[in-house]
């Protein structure tokens, strides 16, 4: 199996003195905690050290608690895996496939340059070796506008436009397809870097949508979590021991992104104490979660229908002059306005939009 730095670097332990145990490396002296053969990896949050085969079970087993507890999924329910041709939505896809569930998967082309090239062939190739299904959107093709040129047109940071798309497409596909659920690859790490930030605000909306499971209605699919028991290290992990190949590249775009910043943040506090992310994400998933509720219901209530594509959405329309229907202003979804703006401007290369962000940082 061939190992690429970066997927190796995604292994190193987050306590300096403990190497990656892995096969061949000069520090693979350890011993897997349940069967004693040569560890793989050693998982400080767990004090323990697993063999690839080990390193699995513990990873089905987080998978199906967080299933179970959240009551993420029903027996025999189609599932729409949102693809990105990453570590952890590949890892997802394969977890729930290994744990007998009907996964198909989606995938956007978000046209970010080769970036996108190379996650588009990742994720059709996982797809192809293991005879899954893998539907495909490109928003150049089929909506007219790609990531950087939204970005630009739009005046948004490139994640805001990008992921508006993504949620708006990811529900659309589902929602034409016929699946009642969607699965996004969220791991543990990203929902503690989410909840840091949203905490730092004291954002309540976010933080009371800040959930393994949003349920869905009518309009659009329940999403769900699956890895939220699980951080990008195990799920680096997984992919190395089940083969699977996955684009290691960052997406050009993240540059800046403060979720990366939140996130090394957690880091250093998780290397000084094992345990602190799962414990501060896991807390407030039982303990603050229930207490938003309410705040959650009048997110919820809030929810009109965009006049144009007929998604839920948060915005508003207006009535014209005495209240007539005349001179009024529509009720637009965030994509709808995405795609009004972006499909008219000239495409906008990656370069130019990366250059420009690189340059307002300095
Ligand atoms: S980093 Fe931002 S722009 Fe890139 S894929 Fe993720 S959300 Fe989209
Ligand atoms: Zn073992
Ligand atoms: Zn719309």
């Amino acid at each position: 199996m061939v190992l690429r730095a970066k997927a190796m670097e995604e292994l190193a332990p987050t306590e300096p003195f403990k190497r990656p145990a892995w096969p061949g490396n000069a520090a693979a002296m350890s011993k897997c905690k349940v069967c004693k053969a040569p560890a793989i990896i050693d998982l400080p949050r767990h004090n323990a050290n697993f063999c690839g085969e080990h390193l699995q079970q513990l990873c089905r087993r987080q998978v199906e608690k967080a299933i179970k507890d959240f009551r993420m999924l029903e027996p025999g329910e189609r599932v729409l895996v949102a693809v990105s041709g990453g570590k952890d939505s590949l890892a997802v896809w394969d977890l729930l496939v290994d744990l007998g569930y009907q996964a198909d998967g989606v995938y956007i082309g978000l046209g970010i340059g080769e970036y996108s090239d190379e996650s588009g062939g990742y994720a059709q190739r996982f797809a192809d070796e293991r005879g899954l299904t893998l539907h495909t959107i490109d928003l150049r093709d089929e909506y007219g506008y790609d990531v950087p040129t939204a970005a630009k047109a739009t005046r948004r940071v490139p994640c805001s436009a990008c992921g508006t798309s993504k949620r708006h497409l990811f529900d659309r596909a589902a929602h034409d397809g016929g699946y009642a659920v969607v699965a996004t690859g969220h791991n543990l790490d990203d929902e503690a870097a989410v909840l840091f930030g949203n905490t730092l605000r004291w954002d309540i909306d976010y933080l009371a949508r800040q959930l393994p499971v949003l349920p869905g209605d009518e309009h659009f699919p329940r999403k769900v979590k699956p890895l939220v028991r699980l951080t990008e290290r195990e799920m680096a992990a997984w992919c190395i021991v089940r083969g699977i190949d996955y684009q290691v590249e960052e997406c050009p775009m993240a540059a800046g992104n403060r979720h990366l910043g939140y996130k090394e943040t957690l880091n250093a506090v998780e290397a000084r104490s094992p345990g602190s992310k799962a414990s501060f994400y896991l807390n407030f998933l039982d303990n603050m979660a229930p207490i938003l509720a309410e705040s959650r219901q009048t997110v919820v209530e809030g929810l009109g229908l965009c006049e144009r594509c007929g998604a839920p959405t948060t915005a508003g329309g207006s009535t014209g002059p005495g209240g007539s229907t005349e001179g009024g202003a529509p009720r637009v979804c965030a994509f709808c306005r995405i795609v009004e703006k972006s499909a008219a401007h000239e495409p906008v290369p990656v370069e130019l939009v990366t250059t420009q962000r690189n340059g307002r940082r300095r």
